[in-house]
């Protein structure tokens, strides 16, 4: 189930050692002859629920630790802040759902945190809950390689990130922007910043407002950049 995962940096860090994932399959702790964990809602309705019992019983087998969560559409939203802060614990449970969802009692009984990453609605928690395993891991010390800096990024910087470019310096006929081939560390930062305000403005003028809150101290020509974005 975690394959997705291990194809990245993700993959690299369970191999070192640095995170640790282990899966369990609730089916396994069913009581049911037919190896059932789902049943009809009471007060009718489309769909199956996940019961509690084979949920609290790998619960209690596995000896879970760490806060529950539960990957929702009806929890609060995934964000760079909560997914820093859920880095900080040392072991995480992830239930996941199908169906329509989990019997409330089991949510109610692990004490479960729900949390959604969007508002759409999956058939399964496991590609939420894979989302979710591999933007906190981003933030564990080791996870990616030192040079790179997980604050870097579009969002966590407060704007979107620049366009990139790479060998060959033409394709196709297309040139890499000129600035980048300078060598001119101080010019090539300043084009970013500005290509990276044009674009925050245009595609996420909430962020764009938010940056232009921020306490800046600036340059004159940074000022003047800014200004022109204002
Ligand atoms: N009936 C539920 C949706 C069930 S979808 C409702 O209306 O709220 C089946 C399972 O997929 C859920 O139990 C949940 O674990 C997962 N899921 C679906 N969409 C999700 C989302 N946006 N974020 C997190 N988990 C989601």
């Amino acid at each position: 189930m975690l394959e997705p995962l291990k194809q990245s940096m993700i993959g690299r860090a369970i191999e070192n050692g640095i995170i640790e994932l282990n899966v369990t399959d609730i089916r396994e702790y069913t009581e049911d002859k037919h190896r059932r964990v789902d049943d009809t809602p009471y007060g009718g309705g489309a769909g199956m629920v996940m019961q509690a019992q084979p949920i609290m019983d790998a619960f209690e087998a596995k000896g879970c630790g760490g806060d529950v969560i539960y990957m929702s559409p009806r929890g609060e939203m995934l964000s760079g802040e909560m997914a820093e802060e859920l880095a900080e614990e040392n072991e995480l449970t992830i239930l996941c759902g199908h169906y329509e969802g989990v019997d409330q009692r089991a949510l109610d009984m692990l004490g479960a945190r729900e949390i959604s990453i969007g508002d759409y609605v999956l058939t399964c928690g496991e590609l939420p809950a894979m989302v979710l395993i591999d933007t906190v891991a981003r933030f564990i010390e080791g996870v990616l390689p030192s040079e790179e800096s997980v604050k870097d990024e579009s969002i966590y910087s407060g704007l979107l990130e620049y366009p990139h470019y790479s060998r060959p310096a033409e394709y196709r006929g297309e040139a890499v922007p000129e600035i980048l081939l300078s060598g001119n560390h101080g010019e090539v930062d300043l084009w970013r910043w500005e290509q990276s305000l044009a674009l925050t403005k245009e595609r996420r003028p909430d962020l764009f407002e938010a940056y232009l809150e921020r306490d800046m101290k600036l340059s004159k020509r940074e000022k003047k950049i800014l200004d022109k974005y204002r």
